[in-house]
């Protein structure tokens, strides 16, 4: 296990990902670089004594909703997309764990912009692309009453 102790800054679960889905994710990022990649992480939090496991089981890519000129630096899921791979992922037991994007050319850090469209709960995942290849990837979590990001591990298997 990877677990980063005594990091209070930290959010306490971690996220668990294969390295199939680490792979998806890179690859996502570096086939749309220079624009940004986006999608949805489904799967189940699990409960393993004290400790809760975050474990992605699915991908399901998202279209960017922002025009070609914006898709660079933001993006948004289409709703209706969102919606119809949420009720296809129930039947099967998974909830949505979170999002993931890419950040061309810039750290895997979130934006401004990031941290104001984000809700508690949810996992976001960024992968830095430079010069179409990838080169970091973090997971961050919103503090529901700092309204602050913390960074989350990310464990892959
Ligand atoms: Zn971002």
């Amino acid at each position: 296990m990877n677990v980063s102790e005594g990091a209070t800054q930290s959010a306490k679960v971690s996220l668990e990902l294969s390295d199939g889905l680490r792979l998806q994710i890179e690859s996502e990022g570096a086939a749309a670089y220079p624009n940004e990649c986006c999608g949805m992480l489904f799967g189940r939090d699990v409960k393993d004594g004290s400790l809760t496991r975050r474990l992605v089981d699915r991908l399901v890519a998202g279209s960017n909703t922002f025009e070609a000129g914006e898709q660079y630096h933001r993006f948004s899921i289409d709703p209706l997309q969102q919606l119809k791979a949420e009720r296809a992922a129930e039947k099967e037991g998974l909830v949505l764990l979170g999002y993931y994007h890419s950040h061309p050319d810039h750290p895997a850090r979130p934006s401004e912009y990031d941290r104001e469209h984000a809700w508690p709960f949810y996992s976001y995942v960024i992968v830095a692309i430079s010069k179409g290849k990838p080169v970091d990837m973090t997971s961050w979590v919103l503090d529901d009453a700092s309204r602050q990001f913390q960074s989350q591990a990310i464990q892959t298997f």
